[in-house]
């Protein structure tokens, strides 16, 4: 179903060196120019300085189908291609658009609500909050405005938990068709955790039962996988609320499709508080689980394109003092994506994810947002906050590893870097152009900073929404912040 795209070696200034990609011609194929500070990865850069691709005065041109042309040097750019150039974004910073590796669009009416641990929340908010997408003309207008502040927040690609409701999962699908979205979502599936056997949810709210979640979650991938640019995640939510039975669907459903050739991908959450990781092991201890990952291993859903939100308590760590080792060695070797959620994970008091662990492990992991345990959809404060966990643990985010995993992380995370998170040619072109003066003060910190490392670190740390000067799906502008466009707060439709 999906073309595989070429990625080109970038060279160290970004320009690429493919030699029949610059023989195509600049002409021919291209519709614009975009000049600004123009940085990407290819790969991480605690990996490497060669995979920085960073030009303080770049051209970033995007052909006609909306991919990417090239990355240059503005002073390279010819002559007629300099004249045609419609944006000038000079003072301003162009990104890949950012990756959101784990949220919930079912809670935006949810984010910021106070009080308790995991459970306590989930009870007194979270379910409740899903369950008005019950109605599914609130579920439609939910949708489109959880996209819109995604994209108002630079966001262009994310990987979604909706809610149990099926004709909710088709009204986000639809909503991200109708921006051209590249968009990772499914349906949630919950079948235990209710009331009737002293659980927290609201019995009404559980799939009624296995084969119709699985009915309901092949039409929905019949419907939307690779349509448009909508990709399907079979999304149990979590051991707590999963039947042994309805995780070997979702598994074999994921190994059945990667079978075919046409992979689906797959997401839950996974050891985000020690009493989930309790419960887990108590409820699945017929399998004999090592771990809570072992869970998921057991039945089949540990693999590319899997995406396991926070992982704080892995191995069972703080029962075990196994130190997590085991798992992060399976998520290694399985390529499975980790989310790390800082503002969810400091907000519910889960714990300090270990980036520094992970990447020593070689974990492929991008940044979640967790709306709404999450208290942000902005990737830059996230970063503040993902800075401040690092900290507690003695350790250092720098801003250019910050970045990269707000981009090209995620979109490794969820196996989708030779589409997006980068500006290799060929990629969708999906960015975002952030002011760096958005705010005063952070104007005068900018102004004030010594080089444009430390004018990134000062942007992810003051930034937030107001940041987003303008955001661009597919090399056509979906969001402005510019009051006097008609675009503005109104993405294409
Ligand atoms: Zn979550």
């Amino acid at each position: 179903m999906f073309d595989p795209r070429c990625i080109d070696e970038v060279g160290a200034r970004g320009r690429a060196i493919r030699p029949d990609v610059v023989e195509r011609g600049w002409r021919a194929d291209v519709t614009k120019a975009y000049r600004g500070t123009i940085l990407h990865f290819t790969g991480d850069p605690a990996g490497g300085g060669g995979n920085i691709h960073l030009l303080e005065d770049g051209a970033l041109v995007v052909n006609e189908q909306g991919l990417i042309n090239q990355v240059s040097p503005w002073v390279e750019l010819p002559d007629e291609l300099r004249a045609e150039a419609v944006q000038d974004y000079c003072d301003d910073l162009i990104l890949p658009g950012f990756v959101d590796t784990h949220i919930h669009s079912g809670q935006i009416d949810a984010i910021a609500s106070p009080g308790g641990d995991l459970r306590d929340w989930l009870e007194s908010y979270v379910y409740p909050a899903e369950r008005r997408f019950a109605d599914e003309e609130y579920a439609r207008r939910a949708a489109g405005d959880f996209l819109d502040t995604l994209l108002a927040a630079g966001t262009t690609t994310a990987c979604v938990h909706t809610t149990t409701y099926k004709a909710s999962t088709d009204a986000f699908f639809a909503a991200a068709y109708e921006r051209d979205l590249r968009m990772v979502a499914g349906k949630v599936l919950m079948d235990a955790g209710g009331r009737a056997d002293g659980g927290p949810v609201p019995d009404d709210y559980l799939d009624t039962d296995v084969r119709q979640a699985e009915d309901d979650c092949r039409e929905l991938i019949d419907a939307w996988h690779g349509k448009g640019r909508g990709l399907y995640a079979i999304t149990p939510r979590f051991g707590p609320t999963s039947t042994v039975e309805a995780l070997r669907m979702a598994g074999r459903l994921f190994q059945e499709y990667a079978d075919s050739g046409e992979p689906i991908w797959a997401q839950a959450h996974l050891a985000e508080t020690r009493d989930e990781v309790d419960t887990v092991l108590e409820r699945f201890i017929a399998l004999k689980p090592r771990s809570y990952l072992d869970v998921y291993d057991k039945c089949g859903l540990v693999g590319p394109r899997s995406v396991w939100a926070h992982c704080l308590w892995p191995d069972n760590v703080y029962r075990s003092g196994l130190g997590g080792g085991r798992d992060w060695r399976l998520l290694k070797e399985r390529q499975a994506g980790v989310a790390f959620c800082p503002t969810s994970n400091l907000f519910l008091g889960s714990g300090l994810f270990p980036l520094a662990r992970t990447r020593r492990a070689g974990v492929r992991v991008g940044l979640g947002t967790d709306v709404g345990g999450g208290t942000s959809f902005s990737m830059l404060e996230t970063l503040n906050e993902a800075y401040k966990v690092m900290a507690l643990q003695g350790d250092y985010l720098s801003a250019l590893r910050g970045f990269y995993l707000a981009t090209r992380g995620g979109a490794e995370a969820l196996h989708l870097e030779d589409r997006i998170g980068g500006f290799q040619p060929g990629n969708e072109a999906d960015f975002v152009v952030l002011d760096f003066a958005a705010t005063p003060l952070l104007e005068r910190r900018t102004d004030a900073a010594e080089g444009l490392v430390e004018r990134l670190f000062a942007l992810a740390t003051l930034g937030d929404e107001r940041a987003t000067k303008a955001t661009y799906v597919l090399g056509r502008r979906a969001w402005t912040s510019d009051e006097s466009h008609p675009d503005h707060g109104h993405p294409r439709r």
